[in-house]
């Protein structure tokens, strides 16, 4: 096939997605936006999360927030109270990050190149060409995995799509098929089409717009595509947390600032020794950090959570603090410090403070069995 047939098929294949796109696209708030600070929240928000639970916490998120000079002011737990449900937190504080550094840096307008945008904190070639193509029109590719669903199987490409060599490969494909006049329009329609009909595991090609341009679907691979290894197995950790209350106050610490579920709280946790028993361990951890020597009850909760390359096993601990013990607790609560390491909270407190996500649920499960408990 020559060039010039080559350039044909690929202009057929942009003007047919995009007329379905104009014709079947869904009405999304961030759609009907044009600013590169709200698509730039839209995009962070999009990760990993579904449609229909970002867009409520999107409208909030910029009700409280609306530009970036706002969100940069904020300070890091109003952003991550904001944020607070929608999990990964770790996008919130790379978004807070990426916004100061536009201020700081442009004086509060997000550059237009995608090689600007991508030297942000949690901007990568995706959201740079995302915000690129969609806020200011530059013809540049926005390859997610929904995209590289699609690509794979509109090209038949068998690349490993775990791997980065993959990712570079569809970034070449797309960049080479978007088109000049409407990128933006042309990335979303990629993306929408892998949305709600190019789906993981069985695509609706019978209403396809691209189908007579799909090069699976002629050889029927569609479901075989794309190719993707197995993920190593996530690695298993026992943990427990001391659920302490006193006076009607919870105690909780904040997590380290790096790391997972980096500068949230939690309930004092502590990760088991071989052959140790929660209770015990809980013991050892609030000794060596306070000084206490906490009464574990017999009333415990658990929860799995399964991160991407990790698994915790969290048992949740009823602990009583020795009267003494309180009183020194209550001097920690008292501390003016405007970044406290730990804090005693009411229990509407603790709903409005940026709680790790396991230990939510611990919470959650805790307060389901108080109820259960008080009714029976
Ligand atoms: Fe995807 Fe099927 Fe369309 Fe091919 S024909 S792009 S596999 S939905």
């Amino acid at each position: 096939m020559n060039n010039g047939t080559h350039q044909q098929l690929d202009t057929d294949l942009q003007q047919a997605l995009l007329r379905w796109y104009d014709e079947n696209r869904r009405d999304l708030p961030w759609r009907r936006e044009r600013d590169p600070y709200r698509i730039w929240v839209s995009e962070i928000m999009l990760q990993q999360t579904r449609v229909d639970t970002v867009i409520p916490y999107y409208e909030r998120f910029l009700a409280r927030f609306p530009d970036a000079a706002t969100l940069a002011a904020a300070a890091d737990d109003d952003v991550l109270t904001a944020w607070a449900g929608l999990g990964y937190y770790r996008r919130a504080r790379q978004l807070h990050a990426g916004v100061r550094e536009v201020v700081a840096r442009y004086g509060g307008a997000v550059p237009s190149e995608p090689d600007e945008l991508a030297r942000l904190p949690g901007i990568g070639p995706y959201t740079a060409g995302a915000i690129a193509s969609i806020a200011f029109n530059r013809p540049v590719p926005a390859v997610d995995g929904n995209v590289m669903r699609v690509l794979s199987r509109l090209f038949r490409l068998r690349d490993d799509v775990r791997q980065a060599s993959a990712r570079r490969r569809f970034e070449e494909v797309a960049a080479s098929l978007v088109p000049v006049d409407r990128p933006g329009d042309f990335n979303q329609a990629l993306m929408e089409l892998g949305a709600l009909i190019c789906i993981p595991g069985r695509p609706r090609c019978a209403g396809c717009p691209v189908q007579s341009h799909c090069e699976a679907y002629a050889a029927g691979e569609q479901t075989e595509l794309p190719v993707r290894s197995r993920p190593p197995a996530p690695q298993e950790h026992e943990l427990a947390c001391a659920i302490i209350e006193a006076d009607g106050r919870l105690f909780v610490e904040r997590r380290p600032p790096d790391g997972l579920l980096a500068s949230l709280w939690q309930f004092p946790t502590v990760e088991l020794r071989p052959g140790e028993t929660p209770a015990a361990a809980v013991v050892r951890r609030l000794a060596a950090a306070f000084g206490w020597a906490v009464e574990p009850s017999q009333q415990s909760v658990r929860h799995t959570h399964t991160f991407t390359h990790r698994r915790w096993r969290l048992v949740g601990i009823g602990c009583r603090l020795p009267t003494a013990d309180g009183v020194e607790a209550a001097d920690i609560a008292a501390s003016s410090d405007d970044a406290p390491a730990h804090r005693w909270v009411t229990a509407a407190e603790l709903a409005a403070l940026p709680l790790a996500g396991p230990h939510r649920r611990i919470w959650e499960q805790w307060q389901a069995r108080a109820d259960e408990t008080a009714k029976s």
